[in-house]
């Protein structure tokens, strides 16, 4: 139930942002009739052509994506244009957030949901062989001295942080994990490897953000906590990881 709320969070501000920039057509419009000068007028009216064109056409893609997510029916090869569509809307979803003066992490967790179950859509067929588990690096324990960020086999799976339980899960799974100190490396990562689906692990931000700069291959994100403040000894529910990779292997055809 709270995870369906969530998703209508993103939904109910995209469309309040949607909206906003009717109003923002509007008054353009509205402006365009008071010049004298032609050329000002051709202007301003088709820039608000132009403004109009763009809300419907996300006006489109919103509802198709809300039609897809709530009735849990993958539309194909429509599946990539409606990340697009996830994609636009959410600095507007954001924007809103911020007018309305809405907790930005709530609208974040709304924004990876929903991208979750529309990364699930366009994975279709389960049994995938390329799997990359990307971790934040906040989750080794600050003491620990070994350089896993080079290699995760340089882990001695001493079990005082997340790493360990994580790493024998890839282990076990048969996917690749990688530990990223920032959006650079992890991108120089997914480049290497090439996956057919990322598990990225991180906060709110960092997630949102990773989800939305990379759209070509399906990321499903798993948020971690920070009992210790930010970026320090984070912790992670590794049964969820392990839930994602069962499904992500067949062994499940439901995610939670
Ligand atoms: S589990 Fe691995 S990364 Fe974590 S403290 Fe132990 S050796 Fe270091």
């Amino acid at each position: 139930m709270e995870v369906k709320t969530r998703k209508r969070i993103f939904f109910a501000l995209a469309l309040g942002g949607l909206l906003l920039v009717l109003s923002l057509a509007v008054f353009i419009w509205f402006l365009s009739k008071n010049p004298n000068d032609l050329a000002a007028r051709i202007f301003f009216n088709f820039f608000t052509a132009f403004i109009l064109v763009v809300v419907f056409v996300s006006l489109l893609g919103i509802a198709l994506l809300a039609f897809t997510l709530f009735s849990n029916k993958p539309m194909g090869g429509l599946n990539n244009i409606m990340t697009k569509s996830l994609n636009s809307v959410y600095p507007l979803a954001f924007f809103s957030a911020k007018l309305l003066n809405i907790n930005k992490d709530l609208i974040r967790k709304s924004y990876i949901e929903t991208s979750n179950q529309l990364a699930k859509f366009r994975l279709g067929e389960m049994n995938l062989k390329k799997i990359l588990l990307l971790a934040p690096h906040c989750l080794q324990d600050r003491d620990c001295p070994y350089k896993i960020t080079v290699d995760i086999e340089n882990c001695r799976r001493c079990g005082k942080c997340p790493i360990a339980g994580l790493y024998e899960l890839t282990i076990k799974y048969k996917a690749k994990m990688v530990v990223a100190t920032g959006g650079t490396l992890a991108r120089d990562f997914i480049k290497q490897y090439l996956p057919e689906v990322i598990l990225a692990i991180a906060c709110e931000r960092d997630l949102a953000s990773g989800i939305h700069d990379v759209t070509s291959i399906p990321v499903i994100g798993v948020l971690n906590r920070r009992p210790n403040g930010p970026c320090c000894n984070t912790v992670v529910d590794c049964k969820e990881v392990e839930n994602v990779l069962k499904y992500l292997c067949g062994d499940i055809c439901q995610l939670n």
